[in-house]
């Protein structure tokens, strides 16, 4: 039996902001990579990984389940919400990881099989509040070149305001809608940007303009506000990105949530999102991850959707920078509109060690 030997926390420095990394190593020297939720630097996930460490020392990292049970009621009173299951997600990651590499198999197999290897994306176009409408087409049609297969155009507004441009962002929509023709899928993303009734009467715009979901038109914590904006409109209400529990989910699918948006990095890893994925085809709404890294956490959140029947909607992909692929041998990007995932152990994910260890920095006490 392989046993957990050494727990490695760190950020990765890439100039332009950090990622929250752990690696599991064995006792034989074969390692694990995952990734924690990086709002913050995902600096309290790291500090509870670091706290995980007698827990996970000396266990056997095929026991993933059990280990993320027994760590998330060990520490549920640190709050079961948010950086606990960061600190899961990236540890559950790491775990599958190690699994992989210490079967010989591509974690999507261990997954119960691959529906498709090649993966179709979306386009995440991010901070859209700010940008003219010209501006808004501009970053659009550059996306357009990597042959997304849905473009989803999100807002980022002021957390403190609601409403704060209505006929603009509908503006912008109409414009992007005209740019890229009738037939071609697009998204909304108000990031819980509008009241109720400023959700409904952009929701009734987007529903005309034929976009495919309108994405956290309004407080993710205000369910009652979900339930009467989904209620009013026919165009699928998606949220789920700011939900870290089953209850939490499941309070949103019963608000009438069509799309729900999980994230493997926020939600304890492929562990927490098998879960969704029942919970999901129990209610018969859809589930598309949410998930903004773009190395660890895309590549996981990959393997996941390879694995998931009724992937109905391409997988989110919000940073063709490429910044992060200089710490990997063999980085993935779209080719033709498509990720085509390697049948390599595990993640895939082949580290050059030289390269990031000049990024690395550990995670101490502060
Ligand atoms: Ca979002």
């Amino acid at each position: 039996m392989a046993q957990i030997a050494k727990v490695e926390v760190f950020h990765v420095d890439w100039g332009r902001g950090k990622s929250a990394w752990v690696r599991l190593w064995t006792d034989a020297g074969e390692c694990g990579l995952g990734e924690a939720s990086p709002m913050h630097n995902g600096n309290a996930s790291l500090e509870l990984i670091r706290t995980f460490t007698p827990h996970l020392l000396g266990a056997d990292p095929l026991d993933v389940r059990l280990l993320q049970d027994r760590l998330f009621h060990a520490f549920i009173k640190t709050g079961p919400d948010g950086a606990l299951a960061g600190a899961l997600a990236a540890v559950d990651i790491a775990l599958w990881d190690l699994k992989g590499k210490l079967l010989g198999q591509p974690i999507y197999k261990l997954l119960g099989g691959a529906w498709r290897t090649q993966l179709p994306f979306y386009a995440s176009v991010g901070n859209n509040a700010g940008r003219s409408v010209e501006e808004v087409c501009r970053v659009v049609e550059e996306w357009m070149r990597l042959e997304p297969s849905l473009v989803k155009i999100r807002f980022d507004g002021d957390r403190t305001q609601r409403d704060r441009d209505i006929p603009g962002d509908i503006a912008k929509a109409r414009a992007v809608r005209k740019l890229v023709g009738d037939a071609f899928p697009l998204a909304f993303d108000a990031n819980n940007g509008y009241s109720v009734q400023g959700a409904i009467r952009v929701g009734r715009a987007l529903e005309e303009l034929g976009y495919a979901w309108f994405e956290e038109p309004v407080q993710h914590y205000h369910m009652e506000s979900f339930a009467k904006v989904a209620a009013a409109l026919d165009i699928a209400v998606a949220a789920g990105e700011q939900e870290y529990t089953l209850q939490g989910v499941k309070r949103l699918i019963e608000a009438g949530v069509e799309i729900v948006q999980p994230d493997i990095v926020k939600t304890g890893g492929f562990t927490g999102l098998m879960d969704m994925a029942v919970l999901a085809r129990t209610y018969g709404v859809d589930l598309v991850p949410h998930q903004t890294q773009p190395s660890v956490g895309h590549r996981a959140n990959l393997h996941f959707v390879a694995a998931l029947a009724h992937a109905h909607y391409p997988c989110e992909y919000n940073d063709k920078s490429g910044t992060q692929d200089v710490v990997f041998t063999r980085p993935l990007g779209p080719v033709n509109g498509l990720f085509t995932l390697p049948d390599t152990p595990g993640l895939g994910l082949e580290l050059a060690e030289a390269e990031l260890q000049q990024r690395i920095l550990p995670w101490r006490n502060p």
